[in-house]
């Protein structure tokens, strides 16, 4: 037996990639480091867990503090489940190599309950590979297991009033699943424990795997010989036929042949690539131009998504507004003037967001935003979730019009756009003066995190700097909307 354990987490891991399972234990030098976003993941699902346990009110927590008091929290939790108690969170086993910590274990009538908790909104494969690890360890440990359920949250719940931890979770029992494949689960961990005990990194090559169940964490160290400008940057291919490319040795996008079936916006993407060159096709320019009615109101939301709902009439994940930027100009060749909210954190940001909002689209004139789905998607929301102003949100709706038109369609492409048209690649390269580069908050998912970081921030002077940043970000997405359109329009 190797003298490297294996978690429920490295378990998956070694599901998903045996290299990555040997680089975790062996390399974890090599890993990729861990951004802001995945962080968050990381403390909602932790979050998440604490809040499940009210589900079964009054259990030990015997989890370890740091690795050292693992074989602590193992013998605790023999001693609880042999002096009758019903409820553990945490509850660390170990058999041989493997070791788990079990989120929720149940006492029930007829024997042992496991529940793994987790942030998801459904149930998937790697939880019910998940769950059968857990069985495994507790069928080891003697204990009669009647059942494993996976606890996650309902995205049918809609928060009244104080939280109803009932109705935001759901339990949904795997317990048959989890016995299908257990025999793989014993078969894996002894192959793992001999792939951890080998010499040498395993030769694995990258695939789809390192992306499916999870993005990988190694990519940095096992992708750095695929260039910029790869096949795994071509617009919308689906990542089988990318590895199709790569696997023939085709690497670099300016190789793939012109045989090669491709829509007419990748074939463009490779062209451009070849012979550096920009397209512009002004039919097409003139056409989306010719759409638009001054005034113009440029407008950009920005919104967090917290997993448990913080404020009544919403949802677990759902986009919650709390900022917008509105850039206006009454014609083409009208200054631009600049309106702009940011909610305080803490209360429900969407009432006077949409009070905010309406007074300040009230004169007529199209909405333009990049990327029409998001913006229309939440404006949506807010006409549900406040049907009071319903009406008036409609109508906001119906003047919206969408700057990433001309992009999504390569109208204007150039070869610096890699294929992408969000407004953070096409920006840069119309507007080159303007730049998110040196900005603190420089993508929707940094903003998402600051005003969540907000929410519980209590010192003045770092709320007033996370405000400046976050108000800087949003006018620089709309302030580019604005001289994006005066580029098209000087195109045209
Ligand atoms: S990047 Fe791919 S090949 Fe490398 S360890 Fe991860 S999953 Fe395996």
């Amino acid at each position: 037996m190797s003298n490297y354990y294996i978690s429920k987490s490295a378990f998956i891991r070694g599901m998903q990639c045996e290299k990555s399972l040997y680089l975790h234990r062996r390399h974890p030098e090599l890993r990729d480091e861990i951004s802001e976003a995945q962080e968050a993941i990381f403390t909602r699902g932790t979050n998440v867990g604490i809040l499940a346990q009210q589900l079964f009110p009054g259990g030990i927590d015997v989890k370890p503090d740091e690795h050292s008091q693992i074989q602590e929290s193992i013998e605790k939790t023999k001693r609880l489940i042999d002096a009758g108690e019903k409820v553990i969170y945490e509850a660390a086993f170990r058999h041989r190599n493997a070791l788990a910590f079990i989120d929720i274990l149940v006492k029930e009538r007829r024997g042992w309950h496991i529940y793994e908790v987790k942030s998801s909104t459904r149930v998937d494969n790697v939880h019910v590979l998940d769950a059968a690890f857990q069985l495994n360890l507790l069928i080891n440990a003697g204990l009669e297991v009647k059942d494993v359920s996976i606890v996650h949250l309902n995205t049918q719940y809609v928060r009244k009033g104080d939280l109803n931890i009932h109705e935001l979770f759901t339990i949904t029992s795997v317990f048959h699943q989890a016995g299908d494949v257990l025999h793989q689960v014993i078969e894996k961990l002894r192959r793992f424990d001999k792939v951890l005990d080998r010499d040498s990194i395993p030769d694995i090559p990258i695939g789809p795997h390192c992306f499916d169940p999870y993005q990988c964490d190694f990519m940095g160290h096992c992708w750095k010989h695929v260039p910029e400008n790869s096949v795994f940057e071509v617009g919308n291919l689906r990542g089988d036929k990318k590895f199709e490319l790569y696997n023939r040795g085709i690497i670099h996008i300016k190789d793939i042949p012109d045989e090669y079936p491709l829509s007419v916006n990748q074939r463009i993407q490779v062209v451009c690539e070849r012979n550096g060159n920009t397209i512009i096709d002004k039919a097409k320019v003139n056409e989306f131009l010719n759409s638009l009615t001054y005034p113009l109101y440029f407008f950009d939301l920005e919104t967090v998504n917290p997993a448990v709902p913080l404020f009544d009439n919403s949802r677990p994940y759902q986009q919650i507004p709390f900022q917008f930027s509105i850039h206006y100009k009454k014609s083409k060749r009208s200054a631009a003037g600049h309106y702009e909210f940011l909610a305080e954190a803490g209360p429900d940001p969407r009432p006077e967001l949409i009070r905010q909002f309406l007074r300040h689209t009230a004169n007529p004139g199209d909405i333009l935003v990049y990327n029409q789905a998001f913006e229309v998607g939440r404006l949506r929301e807010l006409a549900r979730d406040f049907p009071e102003y319903e009406k008036e949100l409609n109508n906001r709706i119906e003047r919206v019009k969408d700057l990433i038109i001309p992009f999504r369609t390569k109208a204007y492409y150039t070869p610096g756009m890699r294929g992408s048209y969000s407004i953070k690649a096409v920006l840069p390269e119309i507007v080159p003066e303007l730049s998110y580069d040196e900005m603190e908050i420089g993508d929707g998912g940094a903003a998402m995190h600051a005003y969540e970081r907000l929410i519980t921030e209590t010192d003045p002077e770092k709320i007033q700097h996370t405000r400046n940043a976050l108000l800087e970000y949003c006018k620089l997405d709309t302030l580019g909307m604005v001289r994006i359109l005066e580029v098209l329009e000087g195109v045209s």
